[in-house]
């Protein structure tokens, strides 16, 4: 069985992605940023019939208090160091930000699968989002929508 982990900035949508490919909401999901400091697993069958280990890090926020950062990256990266793959959200209806940009950039380092999801694909705001997207660099961008489960099954 193989292990993924959701990784993105905080608010992105992570947990309700992770909720949305469970199929029942564990995770936390809340508005408040960085309400989610250690991660979530969960073992789930895909709609597509994979079984798989699925993992909700916290939401790293670089430009965030230094020992709060130190302490989620730690999280993220025993999750990262657990995984087969990430799935690396980024908020589609608010475009690439500098800190996506800089968590593509540290995601790169450990040489792993990733896929970008470019998620809130449900908000008109985010209609360039998989080509915004794209700007990361990782080959392989979906857009979705974790909330009404727009292209869960694609990604
Ligand atoms: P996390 O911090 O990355 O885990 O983000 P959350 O899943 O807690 O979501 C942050 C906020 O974005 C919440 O207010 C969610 O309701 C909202 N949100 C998450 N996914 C979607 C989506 O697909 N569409 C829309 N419109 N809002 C979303
Ligand atoms: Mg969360």
């Amino acid at each position: 069985m193989q292990t993924f982990v959701l990784i993105g900035r905080p608010n992105v949508g992570k947990s309700t992605l992770f909720n949305r490919l469970c199929g029942k909401r564990l995770a936390l999901v809340a508005d408040a940023p960085g309400t989610t400091r250690d991660y979530k697993e969960r073992l789930i069958e895909t709609p597509g019939g994979l079984h798989m280990r699925l993992l909700d890090a916290p939401g790293i926020d670089f430009q965030g208090d230094a020992l709060l950062r130190a302490e989620l990256l730690k999280v993220a990266e025993k999750a990262l160091g657990m995984a087969d793959g990430a799935v690396l959200v980024v908020d589609g209806a608010a475009g690439i930000t500098p800190l996506d940009i800089e968590l593509a950039r540290w995601l790169r380092r450990f040489s792993k699968p990733v896929i970008v999801a470019a998620t809130k694909g449900d908000l008109k705001a985010a209609k360039n989002a998989e080509e915004e997207a794209s700007r990361l660099g990782f080959p392989s961008v979906v857009a979705i929508s974790g909330r009404e489960g727009g292209n869960i099954n694609e990604l």
